[in-house]
């Protein structure tokens, strides 16, 4: 039998870093004693190049403390930004390289796309992505960039039943990392119907049980399942000594000193494994110091998430306007003091890379004018006493106009009222507001061709869905809004009931929409694959069609060939709340 050894590992780890190359600039709510409540300061926040500066520090300390060094991404870096919008996963390799990412976990939105933008986001990052529950095992091979066989791939072993491990060295004593992505990938995202995700449980216990008979007794688990998840694995599985996940955009640890909030501390520790997550948008950085006894369990699990701070603080979010000498001193005293911030300078190399690559044209795009608001255009998921979302229908407007343009020959467009992030200030509008605000999640369109029935009941299925009439929703965000169809809603009537009046466009008409006739229609991906209530679409007659243009990019197209956006003018939406029942209250 070999003899093991105790072993001491560093982990620096982020997670859903979503394409946040740039800082955020955040508002701190300080102590009285320090600033009065009436001002919160803003403070420049996180960004790669801070995260990078963050991760040499904690490197070499580590090393100076005699221990392993591991940087960590615990998935979801795919979305977010322009940067992401201008240059899908390229950018994000590049970058996740160059701030030296030793190992990743798949996240979701890396799959929003299908799994080609995955395999070449694989062929440009040297570091391995860490996913033994995706089952490889079936994938097409005639496919352009397949995944199966790439050498950075970690994911299951469907001849030994088992996922795939990477073994860290930590001065000569093995510890066994394995990836794991949400199981049901297909439910939230889009990976290609030929590749599959298995039970995370069961095949932990495998994948272990072939690392212990391996000779390895000490294991840590890179996840993007959610904290939630994470917490109930650690109680479902033993043998793991970490679990340092991602997904829920959960900051561990106390950050009332901030005015923020308090979630359950840093390495909460459950069953002899300590589960760790670090915030989102790469504002934090987690540092967890794991020290393995020689039987591979857990002898200790210490360690903090930082925000990755600059040095100025400034009254207004827009940071032009400085706080006077004193304040600052003191404000930058107080701050200096607490162990959940570190100030970073900015990695020059980091820098460079934007500037010379990426950041001139996310500039260039961010400013823009596209096209004129005319008037405050508001958005609401669910229509309230004020009316229905001005935007969502001419963002789904704008999906039909760019579906007919591309040749498509759809009847009308189905969009849900989460897509749509924020309401309009009249004035000129950017691809900024648009892709960075307005529409910001880089999902594509798909057509689509279903019968009238399926029509009926996605639109029934996404409200119920919406607001928990008679289901378990899965939030507001499912609300459908249209363009060249109309319908009106029902909360109090039957269950399948609740359309009652639905009408499609015709030539400038409004005619009923036949149950049994065939409809072409427009979505966003997300919605177009049932997601969220619209599972009745899922009933196609022809297989949807990827129009190969984001959201975003319709809606701007849109915008610029109208010039000018005004709230829309004809009532497509009625809504009738069940006062008895006040289901539609919220
Ligand atoms: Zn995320
Ligand atoms: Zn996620």
């Amino acid at each position: 039998m070999t003899k093991h050894r105790t072993a001491k590992i560093t982990f620096a780890h982020i997670n859903d870093t979503h394409s946040h190359f740039e800082p955020s600039s955040i508002s701190l709510t300080l102590p009285t004693s320090i600033l009065d409540t009436e001002t919160s300061v803003y403070a420049s926040c996180g960004g790669f190049s801070r995260i990078s500066s963050a991760v040499k520090e904690a490197k070499s300390h580590a090393y100076l403390k005699e221990r392993e060094f591991m940087f960590l991404h615990a998935g979801d870096c795919f979305q977010g930004t322009l940067y992401f919008s201008l240059y899908k996963g390229l950018a994000n390799a590049e970058l996740l390289n160059a701030i030296g990412v030793d190992a990743m976990a798949l996240g979701n939105h890396e799959l929003d796309m299908g799994n080609g933008i995955v395999a070449d986001f694989l062929d440009r990052v040297d570091f391995p992505m860490l996913v033994a529950n995706w089952d490889l095992s079936q994938e097409d091979q005639s496919k352009p960039n397949t995944l199966r066989d790439k050498h950075n791939v970690y994911a299951y072993d469907a001849s030994n039943d088992i996922g795939r491990y990477l073994v860290k060295d930590v001065d000569g004593e093995p510890v066994a990392i394995f990836g794991l992505a949400i199981e049901n990938m297909a439910g939230i995202a889009n990976p290609d119907p030929d590749t599959s995700f298995k039970s995370v449980v069961e095949l932990s216990n495998k994948t272990i049980d072939a690392i212990h008979n391996n000779g390895i007794n000490k294991i840590v688990i890179l996840s993007h399942l959610g904290y939630e998840r994470d917490l109930l694995l650690a109680k479902e599985v033993d043998g793991v000594a970490a679990i340092i996940g991602g997904h829920t955009h959960t900051m561990q640890g106390d950050f009332t000193n901030l005015g923020y909030g308090v979630t359950d501390e840093y390495a909460k520790v459950i069953n002899g494994t300590c589960v760790v997550q670090a915030g989102c948008n790469a504002l934090a950085m987690g540092q967890l110091e794991l020290d393995f006894n020689a039987d591979g369990t857990l002898a200790s699990a210490t360690g903090k998430n930082q925000l990755l701070l600059g040095r100025q603080f400034t009254v207004d979010a827009t940071r032009t306007e400085h706080l006077d000498a004193d304040t600052h001193d003191r404000v930058k005293q107080f701050l200096t003091e607490q162990s959940n911030i570190r100030f970073c300078a900015k990695d020059p190399i980091i820098e460079n890379i934007l500037n010379m690559k990426y950041r001139p044209a996310v500039r260039k795009l961010q400013t823009q004018h596209i096209a004129e608001i005319t008037e405050p255009l508001r958005h609401v998921r669910i229509p309230d006493n004020k009316g229905a979302s001005q935007i969502a229908p001419l963002v789904v407007s704008g999906f039909v106009w760019k579906a007919r343009e591309l040749g498509f020959n759809v009847d009308f467009g189905i969009h849900n009222a989460g897509g749509v992030r924020s309401s309009l200030n009249p004035g000129p509008i950017t691809c900024a507001d648009i892709s960075g605000k307005l529409l910001p999640f880089a999902i594509g369109l798909m057509v689509y061709q279903v019968k009238g029935k399926r029509v009926r009941q996605a639109l029934e299925g996404a409200i119920n869905n919406a607001i928990d009439n008679g289901v378990e929703g899965t939030g507001t965000g499912s609300f459908p809004y249209v363009a060249d169809l109309k319908y009106t809603y029902r909360c109090c009537s039957e269950e399948g009931a609740r359309i009652e009046s639905l009408q499609v466009k015709k030539q400038g008409q409004w005619v009923d929409l036949d149950d049994d006739a065939v409809y072409s229609s427009v979505s966003s991906g997300y919605t177009a694959t049932g997601k969220e209530g619209y599972s009745a679409l899922l009933d196609y007659v022809v297989e949807p069609q990827a129009v190969n243009v984001t959201m975003a990019e319709a809606f701007e197209d849109y915008a610029r060939d109208m010039t000018q956006l005004s709230a829309p003018t004809e009532k497509l939406i009625s809504y009738i709340p069940c006062e008895c029942a006040q289901v539609a209250a919220s």
